[in-house]
Order: C-alpha cells, then sequence, then structure tokens
C-alpha cells in the first residue's frame, strides 16, 4: 500500500492545496496531510488552528487525515509510514525549491519518494500569503478558500483590525505595519 505524506505550513490551508490533495487521494491509498509545527514563517493561525481548518477543508476526502508534526519532513514520513512525499507546483520557481529540497530529503532518507503534482491553472497564483493580505484588506476570498477557513480569517481579521481614530489617522490594534503588496500605498 502506498501512504502519502503531504507537509506544508497551511497557514490556512486554500483551493490550491486542496487541489493537490484531492489529485494526491486520487492516487494514493492514503494520505496524511502534516501540518509543520513551527516553519521559519511568521503565522496567522497556531497548529492546532491550522490542523482544524485544513481538517475542515478535507473532510470530504475519506482516505485523507490531518495531523501535525515538529523536526524533519524526512523523520515524519518514517514516522506515519509513508511511503511518498507530496509537495505542489505552481511554476519553475516552486519546482526549482521542490528539487533541491527534494534531493535533500533524498539524501536523509532515500527509501521515501518525492511526487510533485502540478495544480490547476486556476491556482497557480495563490498562495496562503495573498489569502491572508486581501481577507486583511476585507476583500473578498470566497473563491480561494472554503467556508470554515473564510470565517476563521474574518474572524482573526475583525480582532486585529485598525480602528479610525477621530482625528483621521487609524490606530492598528496589533496589525503589522509592513506594508503588503496588495495595497498600493501605506
Ligand atoms: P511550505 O511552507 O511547506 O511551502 P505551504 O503551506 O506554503 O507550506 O505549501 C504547502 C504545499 O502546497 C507546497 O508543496 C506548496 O508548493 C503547495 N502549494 C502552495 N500553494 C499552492 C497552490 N496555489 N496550488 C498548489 N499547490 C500549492
Amino acid at each position: 500500500m502506498t501512504r502519502a505524506l503531504y507537509p506544508g505550513t497551511f497557514d490556512p490551508m486554500h483551493n490550491g492545496h486542496l487541489d493537490i490533495a484531492q489529485r494526491a487521494a486520487s492516487i494514493f491509498a492514503e494520505v496524511i496531510v502534516g501540518v509543520y509545527h513551527s516553519p521559519p514563517k511568521k503565522l496567522l493561525f497556531s497548529t492546532d488552528e491550522r490542523v482544524d481548518l485544513a481538517r475542515a477543508a478535507l473532510v470530504h476526502l475519506p482516505n485523507v487525515t490531518v495531523v501535525s508534526f515538529f523536526g524533519l519532513t524526512v523523520e515524519c514520513a518514517r514516522e506515519v509510514e509513508a511511503n511518498v512525499i507530496v509537495r505542489g507546483l505552481r511554476n519553475v520557481a516552486d519546482y526549482q525549491f521542490e528539487s533541491q529540497i527534494g534531493l535533500a530529503n533524498r539524501h536523509l532518507a532515500p527509501e521515501v519518494e518525492l511526487c510533485c503534482l502540478v495544480c490547476g491553472t486556476e491556482y497557480t497564483y495563490l498562495s496562503s500569503t495573498i489569502v491572508k493580505e486581501v481577507a486583511g484588506l476585507s476583500g473578498d476570498i470566497s473563491a480561494w478558500v472554503v467556508p470554515p477557513v473564510a470565517v476563521a480569517l474574518s474572524e482573526r481579521f475583525a480582532a486585529t483590525r485598525p480602528v479610525p481614530a477621530p482625528d483621521g489617522q487609524s490606530k492598528s490594534e496589533g496589525v503589522s505595519k509592513t506594508r503588503g503588496k496588495m495595497s498600493y500605498h501605506g
């Protein structure tokens, strides 16, 4: 039986991730989505929240389960007895990154194969970063995420959205001062 591990940050899971999980679920007997506990990235959602949102997005796929993991991806693959690591490709940049990491992983765990699946054309521009940035600016993300993820994003940003001050300046409550890509001002 071929069991695949689909690892990632999933902060949060969007429809591009879902597309890859569905493709993997149609190829492999079992797919385990591994939510990386502490990637070197600034996160919006906790590990438990990312796991819950991934479960909500994948609930219709009976051969897919979600776990969280800490440490090396290949060690997680060994732990869950996966013989394949699945990753998604959007473009050449993803290919370059994944082939490099894939070769390092092969060195560490030669028994674990890498399978890169190309996403649907409608997801090639999609990333968790874009989803978060548009959601943070109150944009419509309904085509990009499942409803529970949209609700979680809306609740998270409602708690941190800048409150306009009487003098016209906005008071930021926990919002990063870094200028985002999706607003051409600031
Ligand atoms: P990581 O930090 O491991 O890159 P991500 O959550 O960003 O975690 O991505 C997890 C996996 O999903 C990676 O294989 C990534 O290439 C893939 N992925 C990200 N965005 C998309 C997308 N729009 N379509 C298909 N696959 C994607």
